[in-house]
């Protein structure tokens, strides 16, 4: 499969989900995980017209950046520390990864001093595995009513990245915690949070069945990723 073939795939693989569910046409996006991938191999997939793409390094996707198209879209969806928040902030259209307070005042510090309002995602650990990023369910409440409170932070959904488990049918009740807390945050808290980051290569179908707005797709897109080049 050439990239444009790869990409229609994926496209028609989600839209049969989303049908297959009673969900709109439309109402998840692919974002390619792009991490690894080398910008000339990107640049195929950007022919083939793709614009959406989800980083995970700071470093790795200013690189990229610098060299591709600028009419793109970049999501960062890996762990994010405080001193490159600045950076992100001036690179990224969504952070996925936002995961404490200080995360979030620093995000608003950063994008009031360039003028911009930061779409951000709270990533939540559903699961509450020590190796994930994310917040405990119990701070997502916290985190989504003070990020409300910043003037140049939009909260616009929750993220989670599931425990990999052979299983679907276990994942699955991981994805309707992050629903079901998200519609909780709108019950109660009046607040407005559409997307929904969660699904994988090995576990976007749940998600879709669930209601994510956004799978994260990697090896499924770009096969298995080597060593990671700097
Ligand atoms: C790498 C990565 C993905 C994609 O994973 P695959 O299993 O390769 O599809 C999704 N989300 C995050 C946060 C990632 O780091």
């Amino acid at each position: 499969m050439n990239e444009y073939e790869a990409l229609a795939h994926w496209h028609q693989l989600l839209e049969q989900a989303l049908a297959g569910c009673g969900r709109t046409s439309g109402s998840a996006r692919l974002i390619p995980a792009s991490k690894t991938v080398p910008p000339e191999r990107l640049r195929e997939y950007i022919n083939a017209g793709q614009r959406v793409f989800g980083e995970n390094r700071i470093q790795e996707a200013k690189a990229k950046i610098a060299v591709l198209p600028s009419h793109l879209e970049w999501h960062f969806i890996g762990g994010l520390q405080r001193n490159k928040v600045r950076e992100a902030v001036s690179l990224f259209e969504y952070i996925h990864s936002v995961d404490s307070l200080a995360l979030l005042q620093e995000i608003d510090k950063r994008a009031a001093a360039v003028g911009k309002i930061q779409k951000v995602l709270i990533e939540v650990n559903v699961a509450g595995e020590s190796s994930k990023h994310g917040c405990p369910a119990g701070e997502a409440p916290g985190l989504v009513v003070a990020g409300n409170g910043l003037s140049h932070v939009a909260v616009c959904g929750l993220m989670t990245v599931a425990p990999f488990l052979e299983d679907l049918e276990k994942v699955r009740p991981f994805f309707r915690m992050l629903v079901e807390l998200r519609d909780k945050l709108q019950d109660e808290h009046g607040v407005l949070l559409p997307e929904l980051s969660m699904g994988m290569t090995h576990d976007w179908k749940v998600a879709v069945e669930e209601g994510s707005t956004m799978i994260r797709i990697g090896t499924g897109l770009f096969g298995m990723r080597g060593e990671i080049s700097h």
